[in-house]
């Protein structure tokens, strides 16, 4: 099974965008002088879910400050990435490396061993980049990626897709990027959030091994999308919460949203590694609830713990039983927690 996915960047709605490498840390609390901004106050550190019930703002903040500790306290793995570019392609974003080596420090603790290669490509460069992922995967090929370059690139202007592969048999990963006139505007195409996400996604197939897919797809996806905002935005907590929200915007007092749709949501009754099971709903849930759910789990124990459920499940254990051993508490007991937190979080 391989894990796969399809970025489809949303249409920008507001010019705002905040460069993680401009500020300073902690400069969400002070200001230059020493003075107190006007910012909110910082929310004391929340212990549990139960404490995160009742605190429920208090998980952006420390799942942000976790990360940006990690980051800045993490030796450089210097993963580097082979970059290549289509003939007639011009990049959305330019500095890849940089993308890379965030979300490589933020799960630093984690194997990263691969041979790395972003592939960037315009429609006129799809079947270029298709024969890049057909030499990479070789006779490992599977039918569902013969087509893949075009499926994220369909037209010149319909081309935002990106997609994460690893090698079956070897320790190398490629990453498909499209590029366009389009994806030149859009924040996740030019801030560098999308080849962090597809590189979180290199990490989690390394540590998942052999049993690449056994965890839940939200899991998959969520844990992407939060590594990304807290990797490029780890300097600065206002530019977090920008990405944050727009990521969960269509989450914000949406009415079909209730506690118990987020329970069956979080833990279907056909189980958690049959990913179909989430074909139901409309496609951007696992993005968005999923981040939501790795940002309560990385308030609590930083973002390598979020990580770490896909190596425990690399070495044989269930999720249900990943997340017991590393959280502390009954994965059957935490799915309501994470539900009522959540919608806390969505309607206050
Ligand atoms: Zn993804």
């Amino acid at each position: 099974m391989k894990i796969a996915s399809k970025h489809f960047g949303l249409l920008i709605t507001s010019l705002i965008l905040v460069s993680g490498c401009s500020a300073s840390s902690d400069s969400e609390n002070q200001l230059a002088d020493g003075t107190s901004s006007t910012s909110a106050p910082i929310p004391p550190e929340p212990t549990s879910l139960q404490d995160l019930v009742e605190n429920s703002d208090a998980a952006a903040y420390w799942a942000w400050k976790k990360s940006s500790q990690k980051i800045l306290n993490s030796v450089s793995i210097i993963k580097t990435a082979i970059i290549e570019i289509g003939p007639n392609t011009t990049p959305d974003y330019l500095n890849p490396q940089i993308a890379i080596d965030l979300a490589s420090k933020l799960y630093s603790d984690h194997k990263q061993n691969q041979e790395l290669t972003y592939i960037y490509y315009q429609h006129e460069d799809t079947a270029w980049a298709q024969r890049k992922l057909n030499d990479f995967l070789g006779k490992y090929i599977q039918d569902w990626q013969k087509e893949q370059a075009q499926s994220s690139c369909r037209a010149k202007d319909d081309c935002f897709g990106a997609v994460a592969i690893t090698h079956p048999k070897k320790p190398a990963g490629i990453v498909l990027v499209s590029a366009s006139d389009a994806g030149k505007e859009d924040v996740n195409h030019t801030s560098g959030t999308l080849e962090a996400h597809e590189y979180t996604h290199i990490i989690q197939d390394e540590s998942q091994g052999r049993f690449l897919g056994q965890v839940p797809r939200w899991q998959a996806e969520g844990e992407a999308m939060f590594a990304q905002a807290a990797s490029i935005y780890h300097l600065d907590f206002l530019s977090y919460t920008v990405e944050r929200e727009r990521i969960i915007k269509e989450l914000i007092k949406n009415p079909e949203i209730s506690q118990s749709w987020l329970i069956e949501f979080i833990n279907p009754d056909p189980g958690l590694t049959r990913w179909e099971v989430w074909d139901k709903y409309p496609g951007w849930r696992v993005y968005d609830i999923g981040m939501l759910v790795t940002e309560i789990l990385a308030s609590l124990k930083g973002p390598e713990s979020t990580m770490r459920l896909s190596l425990e499940v690399g070495n044989g254990l269930s999720y249900q039983k990943a997340f017991e051993k590393i959280y502390g508490i009954p994965w059957e007991t935490a799915v309501p927690l994470l539900a009522q937190i959540i919608y806390n979080q969505i309607n206050s």
